[in-house]
């Protein structure tokens, strides 16, 4: 049921609606490449009314000491700051990863009308991976929802973020394994 609906919303999508979300989404990744610059997850998002970005965030959540600091949130806090609403009535947020519960139940909040996003996150995705939170027939707000735009490109991000930090963790255990050897000898 839900996999034909996503044919049919890219079916009518025009050749310059398809380059519009691409563009939107490369700044979404291009935000997403300044959290992984801090050591942060990388995801980026921006919030788009009118064809113009209003708000930009990327997860900051462990500089910040603040578990909600994710992308979509910073960059709807920013938006509704531009709009000086907090609906968001006619915008798109764009995003390089599917969002999670929280951000799923902010986007409700929020109204937007609809969210783009890059990678699917299967393990706590909100918009169908893990669960369906956005689209949730309970809600009285209904969100469009289309998934997989630059998904390579973000996913792959991602994964090499996840890579780097797993290395990372296992040289610090080897020097201080390393260490402890010297200390005992
Ligand atoms: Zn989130």
């Amino acid at each position: 049921m839900k996999s034909t609906k996503v044919i049919e919303s890219t079916a009518i999508k025009t050749r310059e609606e398809k380059a519009l979300d691409e563009a939107f989404m490369l700044r979404a990744y291009e935000l997403a490449q300044q959290a992984e610059k801090i050591n942060e997850i990388p995801v980026g998002a921006v919030v788009v009314a009118n064809g113009k970005i209003i708000g930009e965030g990327f997860n900051q959540s462990i500089t910040l000491n603040d578990p909600s600091a994710h992308a979509e949130m910073l960059a709807i806090k920013q938006a509704g700051q531009a709009l000086q609403n907090y609906r968001m009535l006619d915008c798109t947020l764009y995003v390089t990863l599917e969002p999670c519960p929280m951000c799923a139940g902010l986007l409700i909040h929020s109204r937007i009308k609809r969210l783009v996003f890059g990678a699917s996150d299967l393990k706590t995705g909100a918009a169908g991976s893990a669960f369906d939170l956005v689209e949730h027939e309970k809600h009285n707000h209904k969100i469009e929802v289309e998934q997989g735009v630059l998904a390579e490109q973000c996913s792959s991000l991602l994964s090499a973020f996840f890579k780097r930090r797993r290395l990372e963790i296992k040289e610090k255990k080897k020097a201080l394994k390393a260490q402890q050897n010297t200390n005992t000898r």
